[in-house]
């Protein structure tokens, strides 16, 4: 699908943490809008996506200067007291413009310079892998979490049709892994997976979460409910799969090969 690029100047580029960020003084989004455009994805519903007349999914606004903006930010923030980044709640630092662009990275270099107390990556995509070198000099001042709501891509492709293969977001936590960056996979939200999955996963991460629409959608489930998300379920016969409880089951299946320190469940997976 073709992606309707602008390049804007923000003012700014580091938000106030609040709702299910509580924990974290300063979100960071390089980014406005996400070509990975998943059916279930929240922000749709947001002003930032309700105001423009284009589908979310087809259109990204690049923050140009967004590295020396933060840069002045950093410094001003870290003289207030302890920051902590949450990178990024209402996109993907590492969509398909990232390659190109390399906001991302820049933003990177500026926190490699000036360390935040803690940066919390959250991506689907391989190519967090690019920026291995500059995660590792934030040493243990970084997670980076991959997005891995199921290991079975017919699922995947039905939910999220133009975000990366399951494969590509499994070898890229063995990557990171290896490299010595702190990781973990993110089962949110949790699509329907099947009894190997915890089993793949423990191979790769020894820190999981799980989280879902009804616990992490920060509406209790209506947002995902307005998206008309449960049709995709009945389409395949799996409405079991869109329940509160559902995760439960996960839970119980990462039990038998992660122990109960290792699992997190929705906002303490994401907590600095
Ligand atoms: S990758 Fe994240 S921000 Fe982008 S569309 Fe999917 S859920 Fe939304």
């Amino acid at each position: 699908m073709q992606t309707e690029l602008l390049y804007k100047n923000p003012k700014t580029i580091l938000n106030k943490g609040t709702g299910f960020l509580i924990d974290y003084s300063h979100s960071l989004n390089p980014y406005t809008g996400c070509s990975f455009g998943c059916s279930y994805c929240y922000v749709r519903q947001m002003p930032v996506s309700t105001f423009r007349k284009a589908e979310w999914g087809t259109w990204v606004d690049v923050k140009k200067e967004a590295a020396a903006i933060l840069r002045r930010e950093l410094h001003k923030a870290k003289s207030k007291g302890k920051v902590t980044i949450f990178m990024s709640s209402s996109t993907d630092p590492y969509q398909p413009i990232e390659y190109k662009e390399q906001v991302t990275r820049s933003l990177l270099e500026v926190m490699v310079d000036n360390p935040p107390d803690f940066l919390f990556v959250q991506t689907r995509s391989p190519l967090v892998r690019r920026d291995i070198d500059l995660l590792l000099q934030l040493k243990d001042h970084v997670r980076v979490s991959m997005t891995v709501e199921t290991d079975l891509e017919d699922i995947r492709k039905h939910f999220t049709p133009q975000a990366p293969p399951i494969k590509a977001r499994l070898k890229t936590l063995e990557l990171l892994r290896d490299a010595g960056v702190p990781t973990q996979a993110t089962i949110a939200p949790m699509l329907p997976s099947s009894e190997v999955f915890p089993s793949l996963l423990k191979q790769l991460v020894n820190r999981v979460c799980v989280d879902d629409y009804f616990m992490g959608d920060g509406s209790g489930g209506r947002r995902t409910r307005n998206l008309g998300i449960r049709k995709l379920y009945e389409k395949l016969g799996l409405e079991d799969w869109y329940d509160p409880s559902a995760y439960r089951m996960v839970i119980e299946r990462l039990n038998s090969v992660f122990a109960d320190e290792q699992i997190y469940v929705s906002q303490k997976g994401f907590a600095p």
